[in-house]
């Protein structure tokens, strides 16, 4: 008895020979075949729960802040599991591509601490992880679906397609290629190959199985099951440049990269039914899918997606220039990513926020809603809680990269910058000074001489209605004896005493009772010393700041307030 294949017994010899012509006239060179791919990128060795998640971002710009936190969440999801987080680069939409967005892409995701476990820098067992470098993949998968009728090539040029939409629309029927207008299944086989032959221009097709008026089940990690229209379109797989699209190369990758769960972007959420009829017409398990929120923004009182074009929060590098702490933007993105991270952040102050467990079910449905007060907020928790030490390092590290002039300043003398920074930092009530590395410089500056005489070439901030004699009088008292050597409550009693020399109330309370008596309460006499020493009506923590300033500095300060007075 001769065996015959399932080819051959549905499709008759002929015909299974004509595939195998035309799948060679395609890919004359191709000769590895998809068994060979298995075995070239076999499954992973995990343990039986541990995720493959993978972030594919495309190199067209920036890292967006949505692709953060899916990044944030596929890691986690990976790491927390024991299992693999990988980052390939979809370029093969050659038009949007921006040449180094990609590295961009992965040297901003380790700023914030996520270093895929494969990448396309870095490399690993299942790439190359650059889709354009992955071609001799797709045409192996593709040849094989031409040998077993899953694919066709389609001949059809735009003015064809354009014709055809036109027709749809009048007819208004759905638009696109399938069932009768897909015209170019119908060519005869032997037509095709004569056309291939003679170098007529084509991409190729998906043989949908699919059918419109059919529903299908289908089960997203974070949205549940629901159902969904079949797929009947004849979708493009392989574009006229020899390119794989988006479908087709995601299908073909998260099969041989083995990924176990697609986390991505809930905009791919309509096209899933094309997915996962692909993932079936090819035999091959599909994976989990999980379509992540989308970042929103309330703009007027309506909520929209986080726009590239509207929004510089939508970029990754806002945050970086601003110089928000990563650990506060981190924190931030996780309680948006899972409802319940804020209540057991407050059970757990201080544990590390990836002990923190995602779960795909604590995930907001409905897009997560970006506040950027919040992440301000955030920030500054999370900064007042750094040692001195730290934010010191932190604050050098940043200002190196986006402000050089606050780095030389730092640098010039390290440890009067870190005796700044220890100001009412630690105990019980830390001080909340700053919610990003660029706040600090604005609110010290006056620190150092060159940006205080800055300052003093202004008009300098004092009390119109107070004479420049009682100004002066306030800066010689003080002048006369600083006190610094005492402690702040002593040192405070000392300037009260000053005051109440130089015909200022000792007590808000009491000037409040008996304005007339007073020039002012011993807020307004401190305020005199403070602009006379900073040029600013505010500045951290006053005796500190004395202190650290030390005697001399002080002295020469006030003198030259004086002297500016008089002139
Ligand atoms: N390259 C696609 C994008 O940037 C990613 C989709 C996916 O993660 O599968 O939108």
């Amino acid at each position: 008895m001769i065996m015959i294949s399932y080819i051959q017994y549905r499709y008759g010899v002929n015909q299974m020979n004509l595939n195998q012509e035309i799948a060679n006239a395609v890919f004359p060179s191709v000769t590895r075949n998809l068994t060979d791919l298995e075995r070239i990128y076999p499954a992973r060795s995990l343990p039986v729960n541990a995720m493959v998640t993978r972030f594919a971002p495309s190199p067209t710009g920036f890292l967006h802040t949505g692709s953060l936190f899916a990044s944030l969440c596929s890691w986690r999801y990976a790491k927390q599991s024991g299992g693999v987080f990988f980052c390939r680069l979809e370029d093969t939409d050659t038009k949007r591509e921006i040449s180094g967005s990609g590295n961009q892409v992965l040297v901003e995701l380790a700023k914030y601490g996520i270093i895929p476990d494969e990448d396309f820098v870095s490399g690993g067992a299942y790439g190359p992880y650059v889709q354009s470098e992955r071609k001799f993949i797709y045409d192996v998968v593709i040849k094989d679906m031409l040998e077993n009728d899953l694919a066709y090539p389609c001949f059809c040029t735009h003015e064809d397609l354009d014709a055809m939409r036109r027709k749809q629309e009048i007819l208004k029927v759905n638009p696109g290629y399938y069932g009768e207008y897909a015209v170019c299944r119908l060519i005869p086989k032997e037509q095709v190959l004569a056309k291939i032959k003679n170098g007529d221009s084509f991409v190729i097709r998906f043989k949908s199985p699919g059918n419109q008026a059919h529903k299908i089940l289908i089960t997203d990690l974070i949205r549940g099951s629901f159902e969904m229209t079949e797929n009947d379109q004849d979708i493009v797989i392989m574009k006229g440049d020899g390119l794989p699209t988006y479908h087709f190369a995601h299908l073909v990758d998260d099969h041989f990269m083995r990924s176990t769960v697609v986390t991505r972007g809930e905009e791919w959420m309509a096209s899933l039914p094309i997915h996962l009829q692909l993932f079936d017409a090819m035999g091959w398990d599909r994976p989990k899918y999980a379509h992540l929120p989308d970042i929103m923004k309330l703009d007027e009182g309506t909520r929209r997606k986080l726009s590239k074009r509207k929004d510089p929060e939508a970029a990754v590098s806002f945050f970086l220039k601003a110089g928000y702490p990563f650990e506060g933007f981190l924190e931030y993105l996780m309680t948006i990513a899972n409802t319940n991270f804020e209540a057991w952040r407050l059970q757990n102050p201080e544990a590390n926020i990836f002990d923190f467990r995602l779960s795909f079910d604590k995930m907001t449905l409905d897009g997560a809603l970006f506040d950027l007060e919040k992440v301000k907020s955030i920030s500054k928790d999370r900064l007042a809680l750094f040692s001195t030490g730290t934010i010191t390092e932190k604050a050098l590290e940043w200002a190196k990269l986006y402000q050089p002039d606050f780095a030389s300043v730092i640098e010039s003398d390290i440890s009067y910058f870190h005796a700044i920074m220890a100001i009412e930092r630690g105990g019980e009530k830390p001080r909340k000074d700053y919610a990003k590395y660029s706040d600090i410089f604005p609110i010290i500056d006056f620190m150092y001489d060159q940006y205080y005489d800055q300052y003093m070439k202004g008009e300098l901030p004092f009390n119109p209605n107070l004479a420049k004699t009682v100004i002066i009088n306030v800066l010689n008292t003080y002048n006369a004896e600083p006190s610094l050597d005492l402690g702040e409550s002593e040192w405070f009693e000392k300037l009260k005493s000053m005051a109440t020399e130089c015909g200022f109330s000792p007590s808000v309370k009491e000037y409040k009772k008996n304005k007339e008596a007073f020039y002012g309460h011993i807020g307004d006499f401190a305020e005199i010393i403070r602009i006379s020493v900073s040029g600013k009506k505010n500045t951290p923590n006053f005796y500190y700041i004395l202190k650290i300033l030390g005697i001399e500095k002080i002295s020469k300060r006030i003198n030259k307030t004086i002297a500016l007075l008089k002139e």
